[in-house]
């Protein structure tokens, strides 16, 4: 059995009064943390790391990612999100399974690398979903020794830009691409095969979620085959929700609600149902479902149960502004600048950091 001592670091601990504790010695024995102790109070070990000076915390959690997007960092400028889903999507990327292992290597390279040892990802692939780009991706996950959900992105409809049509009959020219829109069914089929293929593999290390793209982009089948399917193999949900306003109203339009309430009629919200974004949606009715913030860059992030401290989505790599390093925003940088000042914080972004 080969043990690793880390000797002489701190500890992040928010029940002490600075919010770390120093002199500590961290044991690892086969890769798992077998005691933490005052520093001295562990004798031998095979191998020592001077721990000094530096911050032991808690992996940290990447709660809403897309992988695909690791290999698509600045490719599209700034814009709104639909402009941007357009030009995002119109080249239509159809990665080699061989480039979408390496895509999903990458990123869990980056992540680790900065700390994020758990990550949720709402995999998609630009033309159509298949079991091999699902294998593709988990292999890498499975390789790369994080806790991984990886959540398939299905949707079957677009009801955005049937109220685009509503508004103006010549943007029906883009509704050619309706044809090859996926059907609920087979999609369904398809997340069946995979769950059973790759749910809790890896001694539990590995979870299948369903992730319908969202109420604009789902039928209400597809939304409630999902729920099914989550609910048959006790995983979790995850989904987009009023992203934009755009977005919002169109569903107000459909539904005659907002979203939400069509979701909660549905069983859908609950403490296994993360929701990413949700920015249009008030307080009222966030309150009235039980519901709670928690951090996402750019726009927000709302989740069924409450967020803790190193819970961070990035929303996929493909912003220029973004990146992989859940540590460097929101409160896990303050605590690293009461811990190291101004001046260390910034050094433990590495090179390459985003802000
Ligand atoms: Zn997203």
């Amino acid at each position: 059995m080969m043990t690793t001592l880390i000797q002489n670091c701190s500890l992040l601990d928010s029940s002490s009064p600075k919010g770390y504790i120093e002199h500590q010695d961290i044991l690892i024995c086969d890769h798992r943390i077998a005691a933490v102790q005052s520093t001295g109070a562990i004798a031998n070990s095979d191998r020592v790391i001077d721990g000094q000076g530096l911050l032991a915390l808690p992996g940290l959690i990447n709660s809403h990612t897309h992988s695909p997007e690791n290999i698509l960092r600045a490719t599209v400028e700034q814009l709104h999100l639909e402009l941007w889903l357009v030009k995002q999507f119109a080249h239509r990327a159809n990665f080699p399974l061989r480039l979408i292992y390496l895509i999903t290597l990458a990123g869990t390279a980056e992540m680790i690398r900065s700390g994020t040892t758990a990550v949720l990802d709402h995999f998609w692939m630009a033309q159509s979903l298949t079991l091999e780009g699902l294998d593709a991706a988990m292999h890498a996950y499975a390789e790369s020794g994080m806790r991984v959900g990886l959540a398939p992105l299905v949707e079957d409809q677009n009801l955005i830009l049937e109220y685009a049509v509503r508004a103006e009959p010549r943007l029906a020219l883009l509704e050619e691409d309706q044809e090859n829109r996926a059907v609920s069914s087979d999609l369904l089929v398809l997340l069946q095969d995979f769950f059973e293929r790759w749910h809790l593999k890896e001694n539990g290390r590995l979870k299948c979620l369903p992730g319908p793209g969202g109420p604009q982009w789902c039928s209400r089948h597809l939304l409630q085959g999902c729920l099914e399917l989550a609910q048959q193999f006790n995983t979790g949900f995850h989904l987009h929700l009023a992203e934009t306003c755009l977005q919002s109203k169109v569903c107000l339009s459909i539904y005659g609600r907002p979203a939400i309430l069509e979701l909660e009629e549905m069983g859908i919200l609950g403490p296994n149902t993360s929701i990413a974004h949700g920015v249009w949606i008030s307080d009222g009715l966030l309150c009235g479902g039980g519901l709670q913030r928690g951090p996402l860059p750019q726009t927000r992030q709302r989740r069924g149960r409450r967020a803790g401290e190193g819970i961070q989505g990035d929303d996929g790599l493909r912003n220029p502004r973004g990146g992989a390093r859940c540590l460097q925003r929101g409160r896990g940088r303050h605590r690293l600048r009461r811990v190291y000042g101004q001046r260390g914080a910034e050094d433990q972004r590495g090179p390459g950091g985003h802000g």
